[in-house]
């Protein structure tokens, strides 16, 4: 907390942390950001969280990357080796020519030699709209195919496949501040007040005044507080619980009939898969009574207007795509889809995931989830990019890129602010791949695990320091301000692009993000009526928007859907169980997440002083009674082992974790989640299963 008395300047922009998109103020200093406020953001109405008021000192920290870096030919072998205070030791400087001249000439040389697929890109859910765009297009123009994917492949892939397929929509039918108008809400698999914290307390103004919350959840949370009923089942058996509490409504017909008659599609079909679904015969496998599945499912089917929230422990199984399906059929019976106070909506998770996977940084879809199985779509871009043909092709997903490069075809990679080096699964075999590359061009603002990996790392800006357009979970298109110039020779994420794409040979003459804003804006049907200028005078407006004066629907589907009979879908989910069960060698279950002070991988976080300071040291959650069992104290050391690999990390006692489970945040290179995590992956969404896993836990000494 400063005093604006004391400030050069205010610069409003969007907080660069989670998918909830709050808009602040950046009040600068000598070329600092010196403090932060919440300012009128259709999302947060002046509210902050810990990161957005206090997380900001990141883009000060020294270890910001100011140089391009040019891996030395002295350097020891490649792993995660370097001190980031200290990289000097692996890569010499280099100016910007050299450095861009050697990231191109590799990728460049590969394509020539191996075929354009030898190369692949993971681009950034932190980055904007724009840069977004230019990284997909760099791929599939420079390298002609759709190897081109990013984080979303390890958040909420599943949850976007089944919205457009039962939907024909990826994104959220209406924004969360229409809790506001409901009166009955569930949120399930998500932990808002840590995970989306501005979010939670809309949703806890919703509960104090009379609202109905259900919270269903493997693991206790805040928010359970709040709830009118907390459901905490079994992990894994999301599928069961949601199926039967849908077959206590079948049964006692709280369904919307003229609803499903006059919007949906397959209702025969699923009414009938749910007859076997009973409560009692569920009740087991969700560890829980039969009455509290029944109440759950009346509490929801009797309200007047019910909102379903998500996040990743509905989408994170390798049955995600099916635990979505469940939600989406019970908001359709329950006409819960277009109409004030109702709606689904999955919490998207980085600030920009949602406007990356918009536009396009995904394998199947071009800008605006357009298959890139469709000549008409492929070629309504390269019209416009004036260019030659890309692959028909659907692309490689994250971890099928990993995969491939260890079968040897893919043996270059751009990867642009994405650290896979600690956000795969089995994080140990992702880092032997990248250790494979032949060639690895990084960009990003700090030293990240991956860049330990790279040959060349091109040092980029933080959010505060670039323009462009970031679109949050609520579908609002934001405009984010520059307030600040990167440090040193950093530069901005887009400039790179552009001068990379343009040594491979690209046609590319873009001088400002506003440009590319235009370009994306005559495909993407989702920005009709959004200019640059408008969001540079509105600072958001939420898609789809209606005409220039509309600020944009905040409920969509109320008459149809975009599907082609316009009726939305119900698909039958099944039980399918989770890749590994406990067994005796492996007895607990182990489950992962994110923490209130810490983001995703703590590349940002853990250089915050504030943050790093309230959440110091990696640490995982059990129940006392384990631990007791165990024989540890808490604060002691315990030894966690999966059948990928082991860490020790140090045990917190945690009532809300059931006794046969264990959290463990991601965010800690030190004991890295993801050595555990188990790589199968959801046929659909291609997601992992980072939500279940076999795990020993012994006391370390
Ligand atoms: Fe930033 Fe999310 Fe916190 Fe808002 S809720 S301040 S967007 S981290």
């Amino acid at each position: 907390i400063g005093d604006s008395a004391d400030i050069d300047r205010e610069v409003k922009s969007v907080c660069p942390f989670c998918g909830v998109g709050c808009q602040v103020s950046l009040k600068v200093k000598d070329e600092r950001v010196v403090f932060v406020e919440g300012i009128d953001g259709p999302a947060n109405e002046g509210r902050l969280c810990v990161k957005g008021r206090f997380g900001f000192d990141y883009i000060h920290h020294p270890h910001r990357l100011t140089k391009p870096l040019i891996r030395r030919e002295d350097a020891p072998e490649k792993g995660l080796n370097v001190d980031p205070a200290n990289p000097l030791t692996h890569f010499r400087e280099a100016t910007w020519d050299e450095a861009l001249d050697a990231a191109a000439n590799g990728l460049a040389k590969l394509r020539e030699t191996r075929g354009g697929k030898s190369v692949a890109g993971f681009g950034s859910a932190k980055c904007t709209n724009e840069e977004a765009y230019l990284f997909q297009k760099l791929i599939r123009q420079g390298f002609g195919h759709n190897n081109v994917d990013h984080c979303t492949r390890l958040c909420h892939a599943s949850s976007v496949a089944a919205l457009l397929e039962n939907v024909g929509s990826g994104a959220v039918t209406a924004t969360f501040n229409e809790i506001e108008n409901a009166d009955v809400a569930i949120v399930i698999g998500c932990n808002p007040a840590e995970n989306h914290p501005v979010a939670a307390t809309y949703f806890k103004q919703f509960a104090k005044r009379g609202g109905k919350l259900i919270v269903l959840d493997p693991r206790g949370q805040a928010l359970s507080r709040f709830a009118t009923q907390m459901v905490q089942f079994r992990p894994g058996a999301d599928v069961s619980l949601l199926n039967a509490m849908m077959q206590v409504i079948v049964e006692e017909k709280l369904y919307d009939e003229s609803y499903i008659a006059r919007m949906t599609e397959n209702w025969e079909a699923e009414k009938a898969h749910l007859a076997a679904f009973t409560p009692e015969k569920m009740a087991d496998i969700c560890g829980i009574a039969p009455d509290e599945i029944r109440a759950a499912a009346r509490t929801f089917a009797q309200g007047n207007a019910g909102m379903i929230f998500w996040g990743m422990g509905v989408s994170q199984h390798i049955h995600g795509t099916d635990n979505s399906r469940c939600l989406i059929s019970l908001a359709l019976m329950t006409g819960n889809v277009g109409k004030p106070g109702a709606g689904l909506h999955p919490l998207r998770g980085q600030n920009n995931v949602q406007g990356a996977s918009d536009a396009g940084l995904i394998p199947m879809f071009l800008p605006d989830y357009q298959s890139v199985t469709d000549d008409g779509v492929r070629s309504a871009f390269t019209d416009v990019w004036n260019s030659g043909d890309f692959s028909a092709d659907k692309g490689l997903t994250v971890t099928e890129i990993v995969d491939d490069i260890h079968a040897g075809n893919t043996r270059g990679m751009y990867i642009l602010g994405e650290n896979p080096a600690m956000s795969d699964p089995d994080v140990s075999h992702a880092r032997e791949a990248l250790a494979k590359l032949e060639h690895l061009v990084v960009q990003d603002i700090f030293l990240t695990e991956t860049a330990n990996f790279a040959d060349v790392i091109l040092p980029a800006s933080a959010f505060a320091e670039k323009a462009g357009t970031v679109t949050n979970t609520n579908r609002q298109v934001q405009m984010g301000r520059q307030a600040m110039q990167p440090p040193g020779d950093a530069k901005e994420d887009w400039w790179i692009e552009v001068e990379l794409a343009k040594r491979l040979g690209l046609d590319w003459t873009y001088t400002h993000p506003q440009e590319v804003f235009a370009e994306m804006a005559i495909n993407m049907r989702s920005l009709d009526n959004i200019t640059w200028e408008r969001l540079e005078s509105q600072n958001a407006v939420t898609y789809p928007s209606l005409s220039h004066d509309d600020p944009g629907q905040a409920i969509v589907f109320a008459d149809a859907f975009p599907r082609d009979n316009e009726r939305a879908k119900f698909t039958p989910a099944d039980v399918i169980a989770p890749d590994e069960s406990p067994d005796a060698e492996y007895p607990m279950i182990l489950t992962t997440g994110r923490q209130l002070e810490h983001w995703h991988t703590g590349s940002m976080t853990r250089r915050s002083k504030v943050l790093d300071s309230v959440e110091p040291e990696a640490n995982c959650s059990i129940n006392p009674k384990t631990l007791k069992y165990l024989g540890v104290e808490a604060g002691g050391m315990v030894r966690l082992t999966t059948r990928r690999g082991e860490i020790t990390v140090m045990a917190r006692a945690d009532r809300t974790v059931a006794k046969d489970m264990v959290f463990l945040p991601f965010a800690f290179v030190e004991a890295a989640a993801n050595i555990l995590t188990n790589p199968a992956i959801d046929p659909y969404g291609k997601i992992p299963e980072f939500k279940f896993a076999a795990v020993r836990v012994e006391k370390a000494s």
